[in-house]
């Protein structure tokens, strides 16, 4: 009975808390939010700080905000820069779900980059609790991406995944239920979006926002020539008129300024299997690599990931929720969780 009623209380939680978006899986239903991680707060007259909101709606103040309300992207890299900023937006983001009911406190799985710190770890924890939940337990980011991607990860065999995130990109290997090697990179699709701020204002003096370079990237961002060229008109500050212009970009232009974040991106994969073990290695020779994260849907990336690594390359399906859709197997199938929490 009791145990009936806690199930019918339950508001257990997966979150994937990312540099640029967060997504959260409810538990017994699928993924019920989706968001930029951006929190728009605003100081009152003796200074408290106050979030005037989160997620699009703050996004969209990123770079238009008058004086008085601060637009934060309050992660960075993979792991927390405003404590207070994400706090406050998770604790938004669980009350959003629950549509304002007050339910038990829920419990929460959340996933840590690999390679973090444990103080940065213990931030991410300490984070969730303060935006009221009643357990914590944090699972590794490229074992989530793995799940979500539907890759085997309990059999004795090498799989590789590479989660391309807005800060970080990550590699793993991951064999039996673990992670047995990882590798990462501070670069990511932001990295991407100031390449293009920055060869834009190079070649025509104009200053872009960065919604507006992301949105460059999206639509004819390319890590490979593509067919046929694509054009785009964008608009922004001329640097040294001071005023208003818009210039017409193509898509070989894109792909020249994103070529040195894609390299790092291909390198750190290179050395990545350079450092696998053989036994694993002669597994994804046979089973290829995994992409995910958002930067897997930069056009191309796939065909130069294989031409230069000579393996298989494939794009999860919709990769950039396979890391909510794997914590949320976490989440529905509490052995597993048990097998491969990390607190
Ligand atoms: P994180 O987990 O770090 O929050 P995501 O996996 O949500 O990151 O991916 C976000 C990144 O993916 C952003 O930099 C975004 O611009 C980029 N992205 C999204 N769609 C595309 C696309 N079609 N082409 C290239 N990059 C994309
Ligand atoms: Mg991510």
């Amino acid at each position: 009975m009791l145990k009936w009623l806690q199930g019918l209380l339950s508001n257990d939680i997966a979150l994937d808390l990312g540099t640029s978006n967060t997504r959260i899986y409810a538990k017994g239903q699928d993924i019920v939010m989706n968001e930029p991680t951006v929190v728009a707060v605003s100081r009152d007259h003796t200074g408290a700080r106050k979030v005037s909101a989160v997620g699009r709606a703050a996004k969209e103040m990123l770079g238009r905000t008058p004086t008085g309300i601060e637009a934060i992207r309050p992660m960075r890299g993979g792991v927390i820069a405003d404590f207070e900023s994400v706090s406050a937006m998770i604790r938004y983001f669980i009350k959003n779900i629950n549509g304002n009911r007050s339910l038990a406190a829920p419990r929460v799985i959340v996933c840590v980059p690999v390679g973090v710190t444990e103080v940065e770890k213990r931030a991410v924890r300490e984070a969730v609790m303060t935006a009221g939940a009643r357990e914590v337990f944090l699972i590794e980011e490229p074992m989530a991406a793995a799940l979500g991607a539907k890759l085997p990860i309990t059999e004795p065999s090498g799989n590789m995944i590479v989660d391309i995130g807005g800060g970080r990109t990550e590699v793993a290997v991951i064999s039996l239920s673990g992670v047995v090697f990882a590798n990462w990179v501070r670069v990511g699709g932001e990295k991407m979006d100031e390449a293009i701020v920055q060869y834009v204002k190079r070649r025509y003096n104009l200053l872009l926002g960065e919604q507006t370079a992301e949105e460059v990237k999206k639509r004819i961002g390319s890590a490979a020539p593509t067919e046929p060229l694509e054009e785009m008109e964008i608009k922004g500050r001329d640097v040294v008129q001071g005023v208003p212009k818009s210039v017409v970009l193509n898509s070989d232009e894109v792909r020249e300024a994103l070529a040195e974040t894609v390299s790092s991106i291909v390198e750190v994969v290179r050395v990545s299997l350079e450092r696998t073990p053989p036994e694993l290695a002669a597994d994804i020779v046979d089973r290829g690599i995994v992409l995910a994260g958002g930067g897997a849907l930069l056009k191309k990336l796939d065909v130069l990931l294989r031409e230069e690594t000579g393996l298989p390359v494939f794009v999860a399906e919709d990769p950039m929720c396979a890391v909510v859709r794997g914590i949320g197997q976490a989440l529905e199938k509490l052995d597993l969780l048990h097998e491969i929490a990390v607190n």
